[in-house]
């Protein structure tokens, strides 16, 4: 047995060399991270603004507290400090994601194989390789099994080369084929991969393109806002005279941010982040946020079956052998899994079991005939050969699937018919068909059968009941295995997917592009598929209009979830390979974590649209109310005892109903639950974001809120309250009936479930709106007046009515009962 440095030694080494990893980058200050907060334009307008408004203060004398200019800065270090907790939150969620997504390797420690980080190897370490595994350090090479090596990323050389015991394997290099044993040399920044300082497997977080359509978005409202603040300028100008102008200008200003979401992005991303963190702790790792998006409109899972499907814990179940020591042999010798350890394909170490269990040692037996070359399996060609040495003599023994295996064996065609019978027989059980042969010196053709062996391998449990909400969810299931057809069909029935026959590889191969679509329409069992056919196939599907979410293992299987919409690779099984190009990685292996997965990703979405739902409202509500009442008041010419224009809200009001009373809510919102997502058919992915039924409740409710507030201020001054305590009732109104209506917002597409963060935050939030009256120095700020108990009822009637309103038409118009659902054939 091989032993591998000891931990302690590894220990010692580990404080000398370092990490294998390179240097993480220096976060970003504080400080530096909350100046960045003010890089936006409608800001840089504000703090002119503000520059403007206390230059104006200080000419005419500074006489007492330049209240607005404390209130906008006040405001503006919330907006910041909010921002800056936002992104250390979605920051911290996704760099948890880069610790578990971190590649791992075995190695021999102690003795014993162990799967540890590949940041904790040290040079001297003892490697196990094996097809599909990025290279993690600078090694070499000691044990060699037919490994190839592609070394593209460091030589340029697209072809693989292969590596010989005693070459060198440079870290970052991909190994396709083969297994090998490697000694570590280099690690960290002194290995090739070091020196080129370039980390591969690192998380993507770049914008999405949902962010990038909601940027534009504002980038368009920005515009037309601006447009009619250069406007309300030139009016007020014209109605005000030049002395006003610095009054005018922040009116303009203030009501140009509160038209505008300022806090959608933040809020979006954070939303995103928490979203992906969620997925992680339910096994899903995202590893592009981009898929978070595709994930919800998912209308295919193409999934493989060992493995996913069922628990990859096979058992032989039957052996039908003209020749058992032959069998025996040949389960053993043409067998890469480790002996002492258990490490290596399930299929494999069952068959090393197996043969215990007859009374055979694997070791003994594998040390007896020492292997002198082998051709390693793959899923392409289906089989593999050892030869080993018996008696100074070569014999080879190969084992794989049965059709590959009897084609290469000599046998009468009677004896092959038999066995052909026999093996359609078992697979229609259910069972994973094993064929084995062997021959007297080396080579692969004219083989000896020596016999049938049945592998089970059970469903897992959760899957048929995951398999049952995806197709309720409007998603077709398809099974797409290297399996025989007879095994696949029927593994398929078992956990709940439908399909008239299985198709097979090779007849998928002889199709024309239309047939291939047409087929791909119709069946949801393919068997026998060869990498390239699974990359057909979800071209045909896409070709037909659908989103497809493909699993894969294979080194081969890359092109195909390159090209899926969401990729999706294993985390425990599999390659690295696979996990480099996947979006979604499954920590556990299991179909069922994609079917959460797909519900997670349309839950976020909903929560996005939840969001922009409220906060619109909001922002119109602002913008019509101010707007009707400037107008009137010009109209009139309603002025106040200083001979200002009268106006519903200051500038400061504006910014802090639009800035800080709305930021916590929809921050909130993003931790809502939303079950129900799965009962509806997944969304189009052209779908706008506001979408016919948020348009109708934005535009709604921005009209009620806008037009109740006119009214209070039309009618306030009849109970005889003062302009003042008038502008207050206003205020407070606008406030709390947008922080209620949080609720109506949840409600549009799916009724919404508990979330005692988001009462917990709007009672807090009420509370702060209460404060901004009674506490004297919020309210000197805000320019607030104390209400009494008329004013007091005021507010509470119309935001309790309003509210009521709202909740009442959110039961009969906007809630898109559960929606006429796709009807399709599963
Ligand atoms: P899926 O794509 O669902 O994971 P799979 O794992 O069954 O399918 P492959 O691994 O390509 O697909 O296996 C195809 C066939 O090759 C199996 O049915 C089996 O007969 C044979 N086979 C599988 N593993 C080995 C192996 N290690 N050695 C020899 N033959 C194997």
């Amino acid at each position: 047995m091989r032993q591998g440095l000891s931990s302690e030694e590894a220990r010692a080494r580990r404080e000398r060399y370092g990490p294998n990893a390179l240097p993480e980058e220096q976060s970003e200050p504080m400080w530096r991270r909350f100046l960045r907060q003010f890089q936006s334009p409608l800001i840089y307008i504000l703090l002119f603004a503000l520059a403007f408004d206390l230059f104006a203060w200080i000419q005419e004398g500074a006489h007492g507290l330049p209240v607005e200019s404390i209130a906008i800065a006040f405001i503006l270090l919330l907006n910041a400090g909010l921002g800056v907790f936002q992104e250390y939150r979605a920051e911290a969620a996704l760099s948890r994601l880069q610790d578990l997504s971190a590649p791992q390797v075995w190695t021999y420690r102690d003795g014993t194989l162990a799967r540890i980080p590949s940041s904790e190897l040290v040079p001297g370490d003892l490697v196990r390789l094996e097809a599909g595994d990025r290279i993690p350090a600078d090694g070499l090479l000691h044990e060699a099994d037919g490994v190839l090596v592609d070394e593209a990323v460091v030589t340029g050389e697209s072809l693989p080369v292969e590596k010989p015991a005693g070459e060198e394997v440079l870290s970052g290099t991909l190994l396709v084929r083969g297994k090998g044993i490697a000694e570590i040399r280099r690690t960290g920044l002194e290995s090739t991969l070091g020196r080129m300082a370039q980390m591969l497997g690192g998380i993507e977080a770049g914008e999405t393109p949902l962010e990038r359509r909601l940027t534009t978005f504002g980038h368009q409202i920005a515009r037309w806002v601006l447009a009619l603040a250069v406007v309300l300028v030139a009016l007020g100008l014209l109605f005000e005279g030049l002395d006003q102008f610095n009054r005018v200008l922040f009116f303009a200003v203030a009501l140009a941010v509160a038209a505008v979401p300022e806090g959608l992005p933040a809020v979006l991303t954070l939303t995103l982040a928490l979203g992906i963190e969620r997925m992680s702790r339910r096994q899903a790792l995202v590893r592009r946020m981009v898929a978070v998006e595709a994930l919800g409109s998912v209308t295919v899972i193409a999934t493989d079956k060992t493995g996913t499907l069922t628990e990859n814990r096979m058992q032989v179940r039957d052996l039908d052998t003209p020749d058992p020591e032959r069998a025996l042999r040949a389960m053993v010798l043409a067998n890469d899994a480790e002996v002492g350890t258990g490490v290596g394909d399930p299929l494999e170490v069952s068959l090393l079991e197996y043969s215990r269990e007859q009374g055979t040692d694997p070791l003994t037996l594998q040390q007896e005939y020492p292997r002198r070359s082998s051709v390693p399996f793959d899923s392409a060609r289906k089989f593999m050969r050892v030869t080993v040495e018996e008696a100074g003599r070569p014999v080879s023994y190969v084992k794989g699937a049965p059709e590959v295996i009897l084609n290469r064996c000599r046998l009468t065609p009677a004896e092959r018919k038999d066995w052909e019978r026999k093996v359609a027989e078992h697979a229609g059980e259910g069972y994973r068909m094993l064929a084995l042969a062997w021959r007297e010196g080396e080579g692969e053709q004219d083989l000896e059968f020596a016999g049938l062996v049945s592998l089970w391998d059970p469903p897992r449990p959760e899957v048929p009941d995951a398999i049952r909400r995806a197709q309720e969810a409007g998603i077709r299931v398809l099974m797409i295995t290297g399996d025989h057809p007879a095994t696949a069909l029927v593994v398929a029935r078992e956990i709940g997917i439908q399909s008239a026959r299985a198709i097979t590889g090779h007849e998928l191969q002889s199709l024309t592009p239309e047939a291939l679509r047409q087929v791909a329409r119709e069946i949801n069992v393919f068997a026998r598929v060869a990498p390239e056919d699974k990359l057909r196939l979800v071209e045909a599907l896409q070709a037909d209009g659908e989103i497809v979410a493909m699993t894969g293992d294979g080194v081969n299987d890359a092109p195909a979830l390159k090209r899926s919409d969401v990729g999706v690779a294993m985390g425990q099984r599999g390659s690295d390979v696979t996990r480099e190009v996947a979006d979604l990685v499954l920590q556990d292996d299991n179909f069922a974590t994609i079917v959460t997965a797909v519900e997670e990703g349309r839950s976020i979405y909903e929560n996005i649209q939840k969001f922009i739902r409220f906060l619109f409202s909001t922002n119109l509500a602002l913008v019509l109310l101010v707007m009707i009442a400037a107008f009137t008041a010009v109209l009139l010419n309603a002025r106040d005892d200083a001979g200002a224009l009268l106006l519903p809200l200051t500038a400061v009001q504006l910014l802090w109903i639009n800035i800080v009373a709305d930021g916590p809510p929809a921050l909130a919102l993003a931790l809502d639950h939303n079950r129900e997502v799965m009962r509806q058919p997944p969304r189009d992915p052209a779908a706008p974001l506001l979408d016919t039924p948020s348009l109708r409740f934005v535009v709604s409710t921005g009209v009620v809120k806008a037009a109740v507030g006119l009214a209070l201020l039309a009618l306030m001054p009849q109970f005889g309250l003062s302009i003042a305590t008038t502008i207050t009732v206003v205020f407070l109104y606008e406030s709390i009936a947008q922080l209620v209506f949080v609720y109506p917002a949840r409600r549009v597409n799916v009724p919404p479930e508990r979330n005692g963060v988001l009462n917990g935050i709007i009672i807090l939030s009420i509370g702060l709106q209460v404060l901004t009256v009674l506490l004297p120095p919020l309210r000197q700020m805000l320019g607030l007046t104390p209400m009494g108990l008329t004013g007091t009822i005021a507010v509470a009637v119309s935001v309790l009515a309003t509210w009521g309103a709202a909740e009442l038409l959110s039961h009969v118009r906007w809630r898109v009962n559960p929606s006429p659902r796709r009807v399709r054939a599963m």
